[in-house]
């Protein structure tokens, strides 16, 4: 009888992870037209939200939206009534890494398919319909990218900078797999070899550490790249190193330079070369987010991520987190930080949410929920943060034309909320349901067990 037991709880946890790994997106058939109704609606283009909204999809598009009274409802549509919820578009993280995490463990030997759609699905269960791993992506990433963007398999849209740049000795050192040019040529010669090879998104370079990249050579990636169609994500802290290198034409600040304040002429560049600075606010703010651990009482804390929450959510866990308070430098760096991501905004240089999720305790999905957060705390509004986290992103992404707001023709993705996020951004995470494609996913079929033998 045990044995038997055994065998069909393995059989069953088989079928269910089979099932989950293969579910293929939700796709509403070309035809068939809903009619959502009655929901608040943040499209993340205007400045107000729409009252009393109508959202007319068709097949995976949106084909109407706007107030009650402005749009035209069909006849013979599925309606699906949706008052006193508020709707956003699905949320984008443009720092991530994702697919080395086994339970409590993080490593590239626990990197397989498997850990890569795990983390696609639980950044689609909480709301981040867009997910970018940031320069240390082996062939599965690929594999699974190839396999969304073919239609046979789901979670967040993936997007990937397979492995970055750095040099020798320096960041990521330990990766034999990393790029490590020594001459400008040879940087030019790597993008162009990675470019043939797709997919692939953008590149990513780390310019700190010591050794730290010559910055010649970072920059002569990001002009290759740039030629290649393909945009250029930088780790970077110092102010100095990211003047240079946008002058190169970066596209991406993945963390906030914060080692002085910004000039006057900082800021201009920037504005005028068109950079984005990613948020990152959460990784400054460091083991202080544990001591407000709110978040981990939202059920999908244990649906997602039952493999390790029983750990995590302990005192002895919390307790190493947080007996690390940040020192005194620490909290000067953030507060530069804020003020530094303060003027870009003021200046019109994108602010887009990343979160740099992925790694144990940094949960992919709620991260972002509280960059978020911190985002509206440090100054931004809650509408100017939603923008943050949703069409800055996709326009970075190189994706806005067909993602990141709800506008007549694009993709409909998004998040319906229970609660207003423009009077408490904390309710971006009140979720009740997400759609992609025009149709709502099945949220139950999203978590994998991966805690074992990848
Ligand atoms: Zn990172």
């Amino acid at each position: 009888m045990k044995r038997f037991f055994v065998v069909l709880v393995s059989l069953t946890l088989a079928a269910l992870f089979a099932a989950a790994y293969a579910a293929p997106p939700q796709q509403a058939p070309a035809n068939a037209t809903t009619v959502i109704e009655g929901a608040r609606v943040i499209d993340s283009v205007s400045n107000a939200a729409i009252e009393n909204a109508v959202i007319v999809i068709q097949g995976d598009r949106i084909r109407a939206i706007g107030a009650r009274a402005s749009v035209q409802i069909p006849a013979n549509a599925r309606t699906v009534n949706m008052a006193g919820k508020t709707i956003m578009p699905g949320i984008v993280n443009v720092h991530g890494h994702i697919g080395r995490r086994n339970g409590m463990q993080y490593g590239p030997e626990h990197y397989s398919k498997q850990t890569v759609q795990r983390d696609a699905n639980s950044y689609l269960y909480f709301g981040i319909t867009h997910a970018t791993s940031l320069g240390q992506d082996w062939p599965p990433m690929k594999e699974v990218i190839r396999d969304q963007r073919a239609g046979r398999a789901g979670g967040a849209r993936l997007y990937t900078g397979e492995f970055g740049f750095s040099i020798e000795g320096g960041m990521q050192n330990a990766n034999p797999s990393i790029h490590k040019p020594k001459t400008v040529e040879e940087a030019r010669q790597m993008v162009q070899a990675m470019a043939a090879n797709k997919p692939l998104d953008f590149i990513k370079l780390w310019v700190d550490g010591n050794p730290k990249m010559d910055l010649n050579v970072a920059g002569a990636a990001i002009e290759e790249a740039d030629r290649q169609g393909l945009k250029s994500y930088v780790h970077l802290s110092q102010v100095e190193d990211a003047r240079k290198l946008i002058e190169h034409g970066l596209d991406s600040m993945a963390h906030i330079p914060r080692d002085k304040e910004l000039d006057d002429a900082f800021v201009r560049l920037a504005k005028e070369k068109g950079v984005t600075q990613t948020t990152n606010l959460i990784g400054l703010y460091g083991g202080r987010i544990y001591l407000q651990p709110t978040y981990l009482s939202h059920p999908g804390m244990r649906v997602m991520f039952s493999d390790v929450i029983g750990t995590i959510n302990t005192p002895q866990w919390l307790g190493e987190q947080t007996a690390r308070p940040p020192n005194q430098a620490n909290l000067e760096a953030y507060d530069r930080a804020v003020r530094n991501l303060l003027k870009l905004h003021a200046a019109g240089v994108p602010i887009v949410i990343g979160s740099d999720s992925g790694s144990v305790g940094q949960f992919p999905g709620v991260w972002e929920h509280l960059d978020l957060e911190l985002l509206v705390r440090a100054g931004l509004s809650p509408m100017e943060g939603i923008k943050a986290a949703t069409i800055n992103g996709a326009r970075l992404l190189g994706v806005g034309d067909r993602y990141g707001s709800l506008e007549v023709g694009k993709v409909a993705d998004f998040v319906v909320m229970n609660s207003n996020p423009l009077t408490d951004i904390k309710n971006t995470m009140d979720i009740s349901a997400v759609w992609m494609n025009g149709q709502e996913v099945n949220r139950a079929t999203l978590p994998v067990n991966t805690s074992s033998n990848n």
